[in-house]
C-alpha cells in the first residue's frame, strides 16, 4: 500500500450508503488485506461540516489512509474548507466525483483530462464545481505536501442499499421500486422519459472492488473514471427490461414522455481503468440487477424508500 510504515486503518465517511456498504461487505467478504483496520463512519459518528466534530473523529480514530464518500447537496465547499486542515497527517485519501461534473458541451467518449473544460450542467452547477474542487484540492496537497491524494470518477452506481425513493432516487432503484408497487396493484410501469437517453451503470460491489485497488495501487493524483467499456452503455428502455425480467414483472410498460429524459448521454472511456486492469471482470449487468432487486424483496422493510 505505498507509503507503508507502520500500521494502516483506513477511515471510511459515509460508511452506511450505498458504496460505504459495498465496501463494507467486499472487505467482510475476505477482500481485506492482514494489517489493515477498517473503520466505518457516518453522519451519526460525526458531522463533517462541523470543524470540531471532524477533529475530535480524526483524532480518535488517526487514519492513515480515508475512503471519503460522505457528501451533501450543499455545503461542500464548507467541508472541503475545513478538510484540508484534517488531512495533512493522512498517507493517502481517496475521493467520490461523478460523471455529472463534466463540461456540459463535451465530446464524447469523456476522459480523466476533460473535468475542467468548461462549465458544467446548469442544473447541478453547485454539486459540480464543489466536486471539482476536490480536484484542485488534491493537487494543492500534492504540490504543497507531496501527498497522493486521489479521486476516482463512477458512473451511474447501483446495488444493495440504495436509496428507493421514487421521486428522489436515481433510475434504477427507482424502477425496482415502482415494478414492486405495479405488480403488487396489477397496474402498469411508467417508465419516465423517453426510454432513449443512455447511461452506463456499474454495480456497488464491482465499484467496492475497484475503491480497494485505487487505494492500494493506484498512485496518481489524476483521478480515474471507473465504469464499464462504452460498448456496455443500456438505453434507460433496456434498463427497464431487464428490471422488469429480473422481477417476472409481464404488465403494461408506458413511458411518459412529459418527465425529462435528462442529459442524453455522459458516455465515459474507462481506457485508463483498462491500460491498468485489463483483466477486471465486471458482473454481468442482468447479474447485478437481478442480485439488486433480490436485495430490495429481502430487505423491504429496512430499505430506503
Ligand atoms: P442521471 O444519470 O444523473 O440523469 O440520473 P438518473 O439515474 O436519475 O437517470 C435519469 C434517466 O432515467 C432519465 O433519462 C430519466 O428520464 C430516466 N428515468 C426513467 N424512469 C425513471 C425513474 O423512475 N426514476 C429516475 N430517477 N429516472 C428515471
Amino acid at each position: 500500500m505505498g507509503e507503508s510504515e507502520g500500521p494502516t486503518r483506513i477511515l471510511v465517511t459515509g460508511g452506511s450508503g450505498l458504496v460505504g456498504r459495498a465496501i463494507q461487505k467486499v472487505v467482510a467478504d475476505g477482500a481485506g488485506l492482514p494489517g489493515e483496520e477498517w473503520v466505518f463512519v457516518s453522519s451519526k459518528d460525526a458531522d463533517l461540516t462541523d470543524a470540531a466534530q471532524t477533529r475530535a473523529l480524526f483524532e480518535k480514530v488517526q487514519p492513515t489512509h480515508v475512503i471519503h464518500l460522505a457528501a451533501m447537496v450543499g455545503g461542500l465547499f464548507r467541508n472541503i474548507k475545513y478538510n484540508l486542515d484534517f488531512w495533512v497527517g493522512t498517507r493517502k485519501v481517496v475521493s467520490c466525483l461523478s460523471t455529472c461534473i463534466f463540461p456540459d458541451k463535451t465530446t464524447y467518449p469523456i476522459d480523466e483530462t476533460m473535468i475542467h473544460n468548461g462549465p458544467p450542467h446548469s442544473s447541478n452547477f453547485g454539486y459540480s464545481y464543489a466536486k471539482r474542487m476536490i480536484d484542485v484540492q488534491n493537487r494543492a496537497y500534492f504540490q504543497q505536501h507531496g501527498r497522493t491524494f486521489t479521486a476516482v470518477i463512477p458512473t451511474n452506481v447501483f446495488g444493495p442499499h440504495d436509496n428507493f425513493n421514487i421521486e428522489d432516487g436515481h433510475v434504477l432503484p427507482g424502477l425496482i421500486h415502482k415494478v414492486h408497487l405495479a405488480k403488487s396493484s396489477g397496474s402498469a410501469l411508467t417508465v419516465w422519459g423517453t426510454g432513449t437517453p443512455r447511461r452506463q451503470f456499474i454495480y456497488s460491489l464491482d465499484l467496492a472492488r475497484l475503491f480497494l485497488w485505487v487505494l492500494r495501487e493506484y498512485s496518481e493524483v489524476e483521478p480515474i473514471i471507473l465504469s464499464v467499456g462504452e460498448e456496455d452503455e443500456v438505453s434507460i428502455r433496456e434498463a427497464a427490461e431487464a428490471v422488469a425480467d429480473a422481477m417476472d414483472f409481464h404488465g403494461e410498460v408506458i413511458f411518459d414522455t412529459s418527465k425529462s429524459d435528462g442529459q442524453f448521454k455522459k458516455t465515459a472511456s474507462n481506457g485508463k481503468l483498462r491500460a491498468h486492469l485489463p483483466d477486471f471482470q465486471f458482473t454481468p449487468f442482468k447479474q447485478a440487477v437481478k442480485e439488486t432487486c433480490n436485495w430490495f424483496a429481502e430487505n423491504y422493510k429496512q430499505a430506503r424508500k
